[in-house]
């Protein structure tokens, strides 16, 4: 009989689950709110209803679920299944999550952060299923990477590989969250982009369709670019500059063949990927720099809920 699993995908304000064939087909799907500001427990219901939701709609028991894979906000140990404080999730303190979604529904459970995931599903199925050396990098509030090298997702010794987010871009830079300084999502993230545009607004007064301070997200930046507004175009030009300053370090580092980008501001198109692109070709090594592919992903939301999936069906971080 085919081998059926679950792939969870836990963010700060949703969790999602998916039930997944060996073949990767996503057959059955579950999305609801984690409600983890209201308390560990109450999310970690969420969680698990979710995850029998999905096999109730197959019509299947939990029996039947051969491993469920998680894929969780870090920072977290892989080889334990333990979350430890992720910021998005703020109710939650360290969490087992293995031994706890092991107890609760008597089937094994795999756990790996999630941008590792998103690695891992898009080498499976999506943007980076050609090859074997693929770094995924997502631009959401914070930056997050996972790299696939010779074809196996990199953990590091302790599960913390590829925070990209946390590599320096300007030593002199300011104090980041982790306790370094001038670190990339400081600068490349969305939120990075949306914080810059308001402090160049309120020093510079630049003419732009930009006028009300507050209410700048990447979004409404994205919105002024789109509609040719010279500020706005500017500002994803020297966000990608950034990112393509951090993404040459990585390049450098790991020799990946493709870069795929995904999140919110990996959205914005050429307006982000040329600067990206360009930046590589300027300070890229040479015989790498033409070479490596920087495209979007492929797989949107499914790509945790196939990566995490794929990861129980691998069995884990131990094989
Ligand atoms: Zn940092």
């Amino acid at each position: 009989m085919e081998k059926l699993f679950i792939g969870v995908d836990i963010g700060g304000t949703n969790v999602a689950s998916g039930l997944v064939d060996e073949e990767g087909n996503l057959l059955q799907r579950d999305k609801r709110p984690i409600l983890a500001d209201v308390s560990q427990k109450t999310s970690l219901r969420q969680i698990v209803d979710g995850i029998r939701a999905v096999a109730e709609k197959e019509g299947i028991s939990l029996k039947e679920i051969d491993g469920i894979g998680i894929g969780s906000p870090g920072p977290l140990d892989p080889f334990q299944g333990v979350a430890f404080s992720p910021v998005n999730l703020p109710t939650w303190g360290t969490v087992p999550l293995k031994r706890i979604m092991e107890e609760e529904l008597s089937v094994p459970v795999t756990v790996d952060n999630d941008a590792n995931v998103v690695a891992v599903g898009e080498r499976w199925k999506g943007a980076g299923r050609e090859v074997d050396d693929f770094l995924c990098v997502t631009l959401g509030t914070g930056i997050g990477g996972g790299a696939i090298c010779g074809g196996r997702l990199l953990h590091g010794f302790n599960g913390n590989a590829v925070e990209i987010g946390h590599i320096t871009v300007d030593f002199n830079g300011p104090r980041c969250g982790c306790g370094n300084y001038g670190c990339l999502e400081l600068y490349a993230s969305a939120n990075a982009m949306a914080r810059r545009t308001r402090q160049r607004i309120e020093r510079e007064k630049p003419e732009s369709l930009l006028t009300e301070v507050e209410q700048i997200t990447s979004r409404t930046v994205f919105e002024a670019a789109q509609r040719g507004d010279k500020f706005a175009l500017e500002m994803f030009q020297e966000t990608g500059f950034f990112l393509g300053v951090g993404l040459v370090t990585a390049i450098n580092l790991l020799n990946v063949e493709m870069v795929a980008l995904t999140g919110g501001l990996a959205n914005a198109g050429d307006l982000i990927f040329e600067p990206v692109r360009r930046t590589i070709l300027e300070r890229g090594f040479p015989g790498v720099k033409e070479k490596v592919r920087v495209i979007p992903t492929e797989l949107g939301e499914d790509a945790a809920l196939l990566g995490s999936a794929k990861i129980a069906i691998d069995g884990g971080v131990f094989i």
